[in-house]
């Protein structure tokens, strides 16, 4: 079935259970094509959870997902991945022991059907990556590790980067760095970005709209500028507010 092409990410509906506990309740939400958008909300809100059920991971779901207009939402996980979504999940999940060209090399592999997106390709879009390509895992800082993460995740030409809360403990400094790379890449690789966040001032810098988690709903969403002025929506769903 198809529907709404000009999205590249639509969910509809979307419940999840881990168990017998529901995480979310009727979750929808949308990216559009060439879009960064913004997921926000506190500790266990869901945003990991609305990740893990567009992926089909670790979480028992219903609801429709739809990646260019497509339903994937009864696919398995690795189906998922070749249809064009890619996920950075929080913890990064670089091999230490393996060097970051290795670490790219490795996800080419896995890349199927998919024209797979060159090393040079990448260094030549990410120019921080070039410094970092011999090294090993354990020798990147969190905000290199980052860099690496979504460089492995750019590498099968994704329609959709799902970014799970990418600034978690780095230096403010860092973080703009992050967001300046981020940035280019819908434009650098024709992919569009959903990125779960608590940092706010990052948020505010890269997306144009945001959605707001609590306790598993949607519980505001509209562009990412009238948020960012809003003190009371900020103290009501968010731990830190800017505004
Ligand atoms: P965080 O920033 O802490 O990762 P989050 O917004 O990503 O928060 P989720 O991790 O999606 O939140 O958690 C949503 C709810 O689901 C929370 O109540 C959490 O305790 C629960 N939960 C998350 N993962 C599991 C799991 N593997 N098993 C059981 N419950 C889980």
């Amino acid at each position: 079935m198809t529907t709404s092409p000009a999205h590249v990410l639509s969910a509809t509906g979307v419940d999840a259970w881990y168990g017998a506990a529901q995480a979310l309740f009727g979750v929808s939400l949308h990216v559009g094509d060439g879009e960064v958008v913004g997921l926000l909300g506190r500790n266990g809100a869901g945003k990991s959870t609305t990740f893990n059920a567009i992926m089909n991971l670790q979480v028992r779901s219903t609801g429709q997902v739809e990646l260019d207009g497509s339903r994937i939402d009864s696919d398995a996980a690795d189906a998922i991945a070749r249809a064009g979504v890619a996920w950075v999940p929080e913890d990064r999940r670089i091999f230490t022991n393996l060097t970051v060209r290795q670490n790219l090399e490795l996800a080419r592999f896995a890349v199927g059907d998919r024209t797979a997106v060159t090393i040079d390709e990448l260094v030549a879009s990410l120019p921080l990556l070039d410094k970092l390509i011999g090294r090993r895992g354990n020798q990147l800082s969190g905000g290199e590790q980052q860099l690496v993460a979504i460089a492995r995740a750019l590498v099968s030409r994704p329609r959709l980067l799902l970014l799970d809360e990418p600034t978690e403990g780095l230096a403010p400094l860092i973080v703009d760095g992050i967001a300046a790379a981020i940035q280019r890449l819908p434009e650098l690789f024709n992919v569009s970005i959903l990125v779960a966040e608590q940092n706010l001032p990052f948020i505010t810098d890269l997306t144009s709209r945001v959605y707001v988690l609590e306790t598993g709903r949607i519980v505001h969403e509209g562009p990412t500028a009238a948020f960012a002025q809003d003190a009371a929506l900020q103290d009501r769903y968010l731990s830190l507010s800017i505004a």
